[in-house]
């Protein structure tokens, strides 16, 4: 049985598949404190499901996307069969980790968006680099970037660590934290070849509604 907190229908609101509708699987848990998380309700609540109860619930929406997600979904083992199970459904599969757990099981076929914490999360010292050695080509690295320390840690990143295959390197701005344009600035000025984004869901409806 997984652990659920929430499937619901909306706009992906992150990635290279920003606006594109998505369901979205967010399993309970997680074993990181990001001190600018926006989930909080995912540490402990949830619901048990089966895995075709998840596949039916996400089938009924018709939707080719779907997005697991968290919490830290790779905390739960039975995320690899629902993968692979939503695969062999014909979805395509995107993954949202937070980076300190090993993607090596992850099914190759699924698009993951890795994070790596930087030191405003106050996390960055969980991060598990050989997961940057283990990306595919339609991988993402994503970099949510609080302050000045955080863009040079990420700018860092990308210099020394980020030699492999790999798709979009994303960075965003930690909501109500730090300016867009001055993130943007700071990425022209750099000539970082990364893609800027916001989140979109936040944009769409408001920061504090769930479910979207
Ligand atoms: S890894 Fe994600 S869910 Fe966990 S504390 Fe950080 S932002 Fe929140």
């Amino acid at each position: 049985m997984l652990t659920v907190n929430e499937i619901f229908h909306s706009i992906q609101g992150e990635s290279t598949r920003a606006g594109d509708p998505c369901v979205f699987v967010r399993l309970t848990a997680c074993d990181l404190r990001c001190t600018w998380c926006d989930t909080p309700y995912a540490f402990h609540e949830g619901r048990k499901m089966s895995i075709d109860e998840v596949v039916k619930a996400v089938d009924d929406y018709g939707c080719p996307l779907v997005e697991i997600t968290g919490g830290e979904p790779l905390l739960q083992d039975e995320v690899y069969p629902l993968m692979s199970r939503l695969l062999e459904g014909g979805h395509t599969v995107m993954l949202e980790t937070g980076g300190h757990r090993p993607i090596d099981r992850v099914p190759a076929a699924v698009i993951k968006v890795v994070d790596v914490k930087c030191p405003g999360s106050g996390e960055s010292d969980k991060n598990h680099w050989a997961n940057l050695d283990a990306l595919a080509p339609h991988d993402e690295v994503k970099f949510v970037i609080a302050d000045r320390a955080d863009y040079e840690f990420a700018r860092d990143v990308m210099a020394t660590r980020l030699s492999g295959p790999h798709g979009a390197i994303l960075f965003s701005p930690v909501h109500g934290m730090l300016d867009p344009k001055t993130l943007s600035e700071w990425v022209l000025a750099d000539r970082l070849p990364v893609r800027v984004q916001l989140q979109i869901h936040k944009i769409i409806w408001t920061p504090e509604t769930r479910g979207v």
